[in-house]
């Protein structure tokens, strides 16, 4: 009996024993396309022996220093690195272990911010309904996935929810994708101006929406309109990367592609690329500012935060990234997988919309393509998809949307940057036997 605690107590894993490239193995010798990188994590691959001897060398030179005492050179390498490409005026980085701890410390940010601006009454966060934003109690707050909240209301956080910006489900008939995006940002002044803009501190938001929405990209002109509102009201604009950061998108910081500064900027996952627990907060001169000359004192912080052995795996990947020029392959393997995806599924009568960006990709399943009706989500359409693609050697990250009733299954699709196009065509081809299987099933 495994003594392991399991997030799914009656499911029986294969354990995992070896990594290369895009495959995963098992102690059976099953190998597995990881087509979704875990859960956009391993965007370099398995076994990418840059950063292994990276981890190995710092492991050696030095494994932890506390940083509440010291700072360390890797973590002083990556902050300049991360800085010198981040959008706008991003200026200082604050690492933790993960993706929760990032926007919980952004939250908090946030929090202190107007506490040191002596506006303690912004206490407000707004977010936006199907987004994830991490599974600590404060980042569950935030989030607006009504599946993983329902258990542990009432949650902590003076928090409201705004619909995202959902092109295929909203986009109304003769609005462009401009107009759309327009309407679909001014939510957030409805929302400021009801809960009375004196009381807001931030407003979070993922750039593009990850596991709760399938690849979901904002509609031209969105997050350029977010941020005149945030600037209108002077609220904080915290923007979560961290499933569509570090390249997955096909830029360094997905938000670049949308013309978009944040104060706070949320980044994990792909930035240890696996091989570290890693994730960083960045903020702007101007929010550092106010805790510096205000406090002086960050109200914050963890054991591991800034950790030697963590950055040198983070210092390692982002170079890997940029020295590879793996941002032009992102791109272009993310076309090649969009037009594939189009080709084999564009005409399935249960997919709504495949989308995405760069590698970054995302299928809605619907029950019927015309009125764009989900399936009842008694049938379990993206547990059983996942179950047979695994089945048939390939990983990839289904989830059900249907729990709110607003919107359709889906399979997330996040691939190491390194993928081929032959791995891409096995990856279409165990996603379409799956397909096959769960869909045929369901619609008989
Ligand atoms: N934010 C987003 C957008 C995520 O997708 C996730 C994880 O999936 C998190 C935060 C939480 O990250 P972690 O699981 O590393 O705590």
């Amino acid at each position: 009996m495994s003594h392991v605690f399991p997030r799914h107590c009656h499911a029986q894993l294969p354990t995992a024993v070896g990594g290369e490239g895009v495959w995963l193995i098992d102690s059976e010798g099953r190998r597995y396309l990881d087509g979704s990188g875990g859960a956009a994590v391993s965007c370099l691959g398995h076994g990418d022996r840059q950063v292994t001897e990276a981890v190995k060398a710092q492991l050696d030179k030095l494994a932890f220093a506390h940083t509440g005492f010291l700072t360390s050179e890797p973590a002083e390498a990556l902050a300049d690195l991360l800085i010198a490409h981040a959008p706008g005026d991003l200026d200082r980085v604050y690492f933790v272990s993960g993706g929760s701890e990032a926007t919980e410390a952004a939250i908090k940010l946030a929090r202190q911010y107007w506490v040191e601006k002596g506006q303690p009454q912004r206490s407000r966060l707004i977010a936006r309904r199907q987004s994830y934003h991490g599974n600590t109690i404060g980042a569950l707050s935030a989030g607006g996935n009504e599946w993983r909240r329902q258990q542990f209301g009432p949650l902590l956080l003076d928090v409201s929810h705004i619909d995202p910006c959902y092109e295929y489900r909203d986009r109304q008939e003769g609005e462009t994708p401009q107009e759309y995006g327009i309407r679909a940002a001014e939510a957030l002044r409805e929302e400021i101006e009801r809960v009375g803009p004196e009381t807001v501190m931030a407003f979070i938001a993922e750039p593009v929406v990850g596991a709760t929405a399938g690849a979901l990209a904002p509609a031209p002109g969105y997050y350029q309109r977010i941020r005149e509102i945030c600037d209108e009201y002077g609220i904080l604009l915290i923007l979560d990367e961290v499933m569509c950061g570090m390249g997955r998108t096909g830029s360094l910081f997905a938000c670049e592609q949308d013309g978009v500064n944040p104060d706070i900027l949320c980044i994990a996952k792909g930035l240890g690329a696996g091989y570290q627990p890693i994730g960083a907060m960045l903020c702007s001169a101007a929010v550092y500012d106010a805790i510096a000359q205000g406090s002086g004192f960050f109200q914050h912080g963890h054991t591991y935060i800034g950790h030697p052995v963590a950055t040198a795996a983070g210092l390692a990947v982002v170079s890997a990234i940029l020295d590879r020029d793996l941002l032009s392959r992102i791109r272009q393997k993310g076309e090649v997988l969009q037009t594939a995806l189009e080709a084999r599924f564009g005409q399935h009568p249960n997919v709504g919309d495949i989308r995405g960006r760069g590698l970054f990709r995302g299928i809605e399943i619907v029950a019927d393509r015309d009125s764009k009706a989900p399936f009842d989500p008694d049938r379990k359409i993206a547990a059983r998809l996942k179950k047979a693609a695994f089945a048939k050697g390939l990983i990839c990250y289904p989830m059900s949307g249907t729990i709110d009733g607003q919107h359709g299954d889906h399979v997330l699709l996040a691939p190491p940057f390194i993928i081929t196009d032959e791995e891409i065509a096995i990856l279409v081809d165990c996603l379409d036997a799956a397909m096959q299987e769960v869909l045929g099933a369901a619609e008989a």
